[in-house]
């Protein structure tokens, strides 16, 4: 790949996390608190696996946004009552439900079913024993939107959330 167009879109591609001056920003994450922008990024991940559900498809997308929509969720609670900074939750997905039973927002029980439910989909994504199916990307958007409304009632921060339905 190495000087050929696939290197020419490498260094487009870096230069445009680089040097963001004059880019056109995703509506509703122009916010400078750090917890709100990980707010407004589960409302918009749930609202794209929305849209895509939808449109009667794109199962395995939806499913993967919809996981990522509850990662968000949580990491809003854990940074907006400074439990976690922002590099404490950088690397390892599941590690978000871990903290979220120190702050009650859950049991260990119930993060470690989280868990098993995010490497089994991460199991049969990589060594596809199954294909992704409607019911599943049903049932993980149900459960994203579940998450998502828990954590802003817990936190009585309805009025944060910029998702055009509520979930
Ligand atoms: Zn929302």
């Amino acid at each position: 790949m190495d000087g050929s167009y696939v290197e020419t879109a490498l260094t487009d591609a870096e230069n445009a996390f680089q040097d963001t001056r004059g880019h056109t920003a995703e509506s509703g994450l122009a916010v400078t608190d750090s917890a709100l922008v990980q707010l407004r990024k589960a409302c918009r991940l749930l609202e794209a696996a929305r849209t895509l559900r939808e449109r009667n498809g794109y199962y395995t997308v939806v499913i993967e946004a919809s996981f990522v929509a509850v990662e968000r969720s949580l990491q809003f609670y854990l940074l907006d009552r400074g439990h976690v900074s922002a590099e404490d939750l950088r690397y390892e997905h599941t590690r978000v439900y871990r903290h979220a039973t120190t702050v009650n927002l859950f049991s260990e029980a119930f993060a470690d079913r989280l868990t098993q439910l995010w490497q089994q989909n991460r199991a049969e994504v990589y060594y596809r024993e199954t294909v992704a199916s409607a019911e599943q990307a049903d049932a993980m958007v149900a459960l994203a939107e579940a998450v998502h409304r828990y954590v802003l009632e817990y936190a009585s921060l309805e009025h944060d959330c910029v998702c055009s339905s509520n979930p």
